[in-house]
């Protein structure tokens, strides 16, 4: 746009270019308009910008002089838009140069229409890689505009699938691009080869992060696998790493709980193995998010899911994400798509305990501070694993006696309550009652497990209980199933419920009425669901966790319908500690 003058000369030029800016996980679309007019030589920049952006203008010129463009004369006044919004980060430089070249004349203003420009110059023109290039990218697609950025992130851009994408790495390049001398072929023409880490690759080493598919093989998953190959599995530790699988399969969260020694912290950690590998698009956002806290390059594309273990002295801060400025996302955020393991769970402070229910409901954390709100999603499967008591004991065990419910059936065949299984032998029966008696008053005891407000506690849809493995388990339970038989399950359960469902949601995100619709056990396994709740008084809550699970079982088999017997595994799995039943 120019304007002329009376006497046709140009007097004051305005320009202006589209770029992003990095908020939360995604971005908001922003404005760079330039504005060259009459005064002293100079350049200012208006509209929010942080110390950053506002150093630009010393870059932008340096680099117009590095590649041999002459800077305008004249006052240039850059305003960011829209003014409220904070931005930050140095992705402004390009359209910042951009929008002085069409002021200036250097390139036709017509070269911008339709793209949205994000890169960070160098003093010597080069375009340096750039942080946001795959929200820019998400957006670019959603907007069906073009996305002009480093050529360094090219491989980025094309992971994000339909978006148009045009690497240049100088800023002659761009000039040469607006001016449509540079096809762009030649512009999107970057290969990158496959992976930097050179202990795998030979690839060239000029490459920016990795793609390698063998990378996603960490030794992680052979420390894992090797674990696994260790567990002990008693009868509980078998069922509660079903349940964790059934867990994965459903998007629930799993309570462990048992005194100390029963593997409940090694199930924890197990449970990350047994999620299937990430495809590209929850890779994307695990990356995105990953990147507001840890450099790029560490994280690469991640193929396997998160997994965090917060210390239960985690401030609420960092567990579900704050802090000053922009709010950056917390441990919860941090292991979407993966796991959240939360060993002992009565240790962890009230307030952050408290502060994970609303994400734990909601699958995403809204925090607002002064300069912004933002959004992060924010859905792990979440494992916790506690104690019943300080000792380490088996907290009250008559209390505990008489509410377990495990696959004990009456005259009707209906699963009933019962004891706790009784030891396998006089040797293992001293052993265990040498460890087992409780040092804790009942206050004591009520003390430790108030933490676990009610509220918390509906959150994890599976609770299951575990017991040091007996002596003969001991010598002879291994598992025979290794973690890629337990991720094949897990991935075509989770592929059975997608098929019942019809979406992408999950079975933890399902509502009531899709429960009643589209989740109705076969015949015999409701009326025996129906006696099972008006027996134990259940309320509208725990039985749609059990039919959760209940189907989740029955995916993991590879069954379309749950039966009378995945009911049965369920109420084994949904087993509340001492104290705090319903
Ligand atoms: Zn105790």
């Amino acid at each position: 746009m120019v304007k002329g003058s009376k006497r046709g000369v140009p007097m004051s030029t305005l320009a202006c270019a589209r770029t992003v800016a990095l908020f939360g996980i995604g971005v908001r679309p922003a404005l760079v308009e330039v504005h060259i007019g009459r005064g002293l030589p100079g350049a200012q920049l208006v509209g929010l910008p942080d110390t950053a952006i506002r150093e630009a203008r010393d870059r932008v010129r340096a680099a117009f002089d590095s590649s041999g463009l002459s800077w305008p004369r004249g006052k240039i006044t850059v305003n960011l838009a829209p003014a409220d919004l904070h931005k930050q980060g140095t992705t402004f430089d390009l359209p910042i140069a951009a929008a002085i070249a069409v002021a200036s004349g250097v390139v036709p203003q017509n070269s911008l229409e339709r793209c949205v420009l994000v890169g960070e110059l160098g003093l010597d023109g080069s375009v340096r890689k750039s942080r946001s290039i795959l929200p820019a990218a998400i957006f670019c697609r959603k907007n069906g505009v073009r996305l002009i950025g480093p050529r360094q992130n090219s491989w980025e851009a094309r992971l994000v699938e339909g978006c148009e994408f045009a690497g240049i790495s100088t800023l002659a390049e761009l000039v040469a691009y607006m001016r449509g001398e540079l096809s762009t072929e030649h512009a999107s023409s970057f290969t990158p080869g496959e992976c930097v880490d050179q202990t795998h690759c030979s690839s060239s080493p000029d490459v920016e992060l990795s793609r390698c598919p063998q990378r996603g093989q960490s030794d992680d998953d052979t420390e894992l696998a090797d674990a696994l190959k260790g567990l002990v599995l008693g009868a509980t530790q078998a069922r509660a790493l079903e349940a964790i699988a059934a867990a994965a399969v459903g998007g629930m969260n799993v309570l462990l709980w048992g005194r100390p020694g029963c593997g409940k912290t090694i199930l924890g950690r197990l449970a990350v193995g047994l999620l299937p590998d990430l495809d590209t698009e929850a890779a994307i956002e695990v990356r995105v998010i990953h990147s507001m806290v840890q450099s790029e390059e560490e994280i690469g594309l991640p193929r396997r899911p998160p997994f965090r273990a917060p210390h239960h002295s985690v401030s609420p801060a960092a567990l579900v994400g704050g802090g000053s400025g922009i709010p950056k996302p917390g441990e919860v955020s941090l292991a979407h798509r993966g796991v959240l393991f939360l060993d002992e769970l009565a240790l962890f402070p009230g307030p952050s305990l408290e502060a994970l229910r609303q994400p734990l409901e909601d699958g995403v954390v809204r925090i607002s501070r002064s300069l912004a709100t933002v959004e992060y999603p924010a859905r792990p499967i979440v494992v916790a694993a506690t104690n019943v008591c300080r000792c380490g004991g088996p907290g009250d065990v008559t209390t505990l006696g008489s509410r377990l419910s495990v696959g004990v059936h009456d005259s009707e065949g209906l699963p009933q309550t019962a004891t706790i299984s009784e030891p396998s032998s006089k040797f293992s029966s001293q052993l265990q009652d040498r460890e087992v008696r409780c040092r804790c008053s009942p206050v004591d005891r009520a003390k430790f497990l108030k933490r676990l407000s009610a509220p918390l506690i509906d959150r994890f849809d599976l609770c299951v209980r575990l017991e040091p493995p007996n002596s003969s388990e001991l010598l002879e339970a291994r598992t025979d199933r290794s973690l890629i038989w337990w991720r094949e399950k897990v991935a075509e359960g989770r592929e059975l419920v997608r098929s019942i469902l019809g979406s992408e949601k999950t079975l933890a995100e399902c509502t009531p009425r899709e429960m009643s619709t589209l989740l109705a056990p076969e015949r015999e396994a409701r009326s025996l669901l129906d006696r099972w709740a008006s027996l134990q008084r259940a309320s509208a809550r725990r039985v749609h966790k059990t039919v959760r699970v209940m189907w989740s079982l029955a995916a993991l088999d590879g069954r379309e319908k749950p039966d009378s017997e995945h009911l049965e595994r369920a109420i084994a799995m949904i087993e509340l500690p001492p104290g705090l039943g319903p």
